[in-house]
């Protein structure tokens, strides 16, 4: 069930909240480990996580009220209120704005009469903004009941306020709306493979692969050279050895996880991969399982890929039917390994493999202490392997072709191919692969981009790359990234590219750690001042206080590179920050006296000694 058409509000609402609960939690094997995907589908079908549900998960999973209201109000798409039949949220990335997304969610609440981020008096409809939505090459891009729309004009909004206002069920609005197009551009190793469903595992079973006994594939993983795709470049091979070689305590198994959770503003690959070539990544998993002995597996998949679950089970049944998953894979006898999809529900930070673990157990998305690594303590405290979408493709491709040719592509440091989800200023946005080395002009080139001011690859936490630096190469010797190719002409001021970004990661601090939750709330306060006209050149001296305190003191990753976005923006494009220097003098970015106001209004106190004295005369107490 994708949205709910019958949402009550009658005195039914409990019988109907409790009876459908009691389906979902019997439909996820009553395990409180599967919460997160419990509260997913009950916010699908009632639209909210109403009290009278969280009773009955409550006496269904025997888990404390605390819990499921903690693990709810964690994730941006579960929601504890009711926000409309209708819960519109804009694509709030750069290249979105960049294409007049502002504009249409104006025009939208002008036309359903509606403050964004409220819901409507009727309760019919709610509009607001959510981080990157996966679909910078076609937006700007909304999610409605999380269902994403692509290419949005404003005949396109004017439309869709009819049908909101009619009540039109989602099922009977333009079917074209909804589909979303892969935007293949250029393809290399990973994309060219004409491979059949489990070539790969008969190559490797061909080399003595067998549940367990995967030294073989491990060994002509570590000789291809192959290194993670998301971001980090962890060697894939020593991973999967270092899975295998982990101790099992009594009662544990090992476990294989697909992070497809890519959520850094700009990456779309993936998603294409998923959608055109979800048997290479099915494939892959597997081939780790035999490799280590592994019996089951977690597809993570972000929320805002909802539209993708239907096709990808799909997918995992007919592998099981083809004997490529389920029992006795190829027929042989305990060679069993199954893969469940379970659904992000809007956290950025789950991406960070220790907080996918945390998500996937039922629990708020919050990084781990490491080390331990998932490796040895990872899904249950069961040694565990994490590995990116293209990640697991590329195993595949490894195993099929061999080591010895796929070092053949690439560089000595970076072998292979890697996928690029660009978007921007540029004639022809999608998804390019290229071998390792390919030069950032190249790309621009390619893609048609004309007239650049800069790029900014790996997305925020990623760097920025101006003019003179358009022949450094993409690998991991110069710069590694997760796929993000974001361009920027010389019309766009840099200044609002890294406004944007810090505001994506104020909001999706998971907020852990104090550092980190208060660190990106003052830095978007310092941003917010400065593109409001009130800086001076002492919010330079504010920004390196607040990049050493997110650097050092930060719980994960998200924290350490949230500076990164106005440290470049400040290195290379300077002149968009001096301009925007107004102020001689020093300008709080808090007002604390105007913050005192609704106070003094609650208190009916408004003289003198009521108000914060900036400046208290020598030798008076303030
Ligand atoms: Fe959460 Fe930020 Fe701390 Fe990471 S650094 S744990 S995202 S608050």
């Amino acid at each position: 069930m994708v949205e709910n058409e019958t949402c009550p509000d009658d005195m039914k609402v409990k019988a109907d909240a409790a009876g459908m609960t009691r389906q979902v939690v019997a439909r996820w094997r009553r395990d409180p480990t599967c919460l997160v995907q419990m509260l997913r589908e009950i916010q699908e079908a009632c639209g909210w996580i109403s009290p009278a549900a969280i009773d009955c998960l409550q006496a269904e999973l025997n888990v404390p009220r605390s819990r499921i209201e903690g693990v709810a109000g964690f994730y941006s798409f579960l929601y504890l209120q009711p926000r409309g039949k209708y819960r519109i949220l804009f694509s709030d990335n750069v290249t979105d704005h960049m294409l007049g997304s502002q504009a249409l969610l104006e025009r939208l609440c002008n036309n359903l009469w509606l403050e964004p981020g409220k819901v409507s008096e009727d309760g019919l409809v709610s509009v607001g903004r959510t981080s990157c939505t996966g679909m910078c090459d076609q937006g700007p891009a909304m999610l409605v009941n999380n269902l994403a729309i692509t290419r949005l004009t404003p005949a396109r909004i004017d439309e869709m306020a009819e049908l909101i206002r009619h009540q039109t069920p989602l099922s009977k609005w333009p079917a074209q709306w909804f589909h979303v197009e892969d935007n293949i551009r250029k393809s290399n190793l990973l994309l060219n493979l004409n491979m059949p469903a489990g070539g790969a595992l008969r190559a490797a079973l061909a080399s003595g692969l067998d549940a367990g006994a995967g030294d073989a594939l491990i060994d002509t993983l570590k000789r291809s050279g192959l290194r993670g795709r998301g971001g980090a470049g962890f060697t894939t091979g020593l991973k999967w050895e270092a899975c295998r070689n982990a101790p099992l305590k009594p009662g544990q198994q090992r476990i294989i996880v697909c992070n497809a959770d890519e959520g850094e503003p700009g990456t779309f690959k993936d998603r294409v991969l998923l959608t055109t070539r979800a048997d290479l990544v099915f494939e892959g998993m597997t081939l780790a399982a035999c490799a280590v002995g592994a019996r089951r597996g977690f597809l993570y998949l972000r929320g805002e890929y909802r539209y993708l679950l239907e096709h990808l089970n799909a997918v995992l049944e007919r592998r099981r039917k083809e004997h490529l998953l389920g029992n006795a894979i190829l027929g042989i006898a305990g060679n069993d390994f199954d893969i469940e999809i379970h659904l992000g529900a809007g956290a950025y930070i789950c991406g960070e493999e220790s907080a996918l673990i945390e998500s996937l157990e039922g629990k708020r998305g919050h990084p781990r202490n490491r080390p331990p690594f998932p490796v040895t303590n990872g899904y249950l405290d069961q040694p565990t392997i994490v590995n990116n979408v293209e990640t697991f493709a590329s195993a595949t491709l490894v195993a099929f072709m061999g080591a010895d040719e796929y070092v053949r592509t690439g560089t000595s440091k970076s072998a292979g191919s890697k996928i690029l989800s660009v978007s921007g200023d540029c004639a022809r946005p999608g998804i390019y692969e290229y071998p390792f080395g390919v030069s950032v002009r190249q790309v621009l080139a390619d893609c048609g981009a004309d007239d650049t001011q800069a790029v900014q690859i790996s997305g925020p936490s990623g760097v920025c790359v101006g003019p003179d630096e358009f022949d450094r190469i993409i690998g991991f010797e110069d710069i590694p990234t997760a796929g993000a190719f974001t361009v920027f002409n010389r019309s766009r001021d840099m200044f609002n590219v890294a406004w944007n970004y810090v505001r994506f990661f104020q909001r999706e601090s998971c907020g852990f750690c104090t550092p980190c939750r208060v660190g990106t709330a003052l830095l978007k306060n310092l941003m917010d001042k400065l593109h409001d006209g009130r800086g001076s050149h002492d919010d330079f001296v504010e920004i390196e206080k607040i990049t050493r305190l997110l650097q050092t003191m930060s719980h994960c990753g998200l924290g350490h590179t949230a500076c990164n976005p106005v440290l470049n923006t400040v290195a290379k494009f300077r002149p968009a920050y001096e301009k925007r220097l107004q102020q001689q003098e020093f300008v709080p970015a808090f007002d604390l006296d105007q913050a005192l106001a609704a106070a003094r209004q609650m208190t009916g106190r408004d003289d003198a000694g009521a108000h914060f004295a900036r400046e208290t005369p020598r030798g008076e107490n303030a």
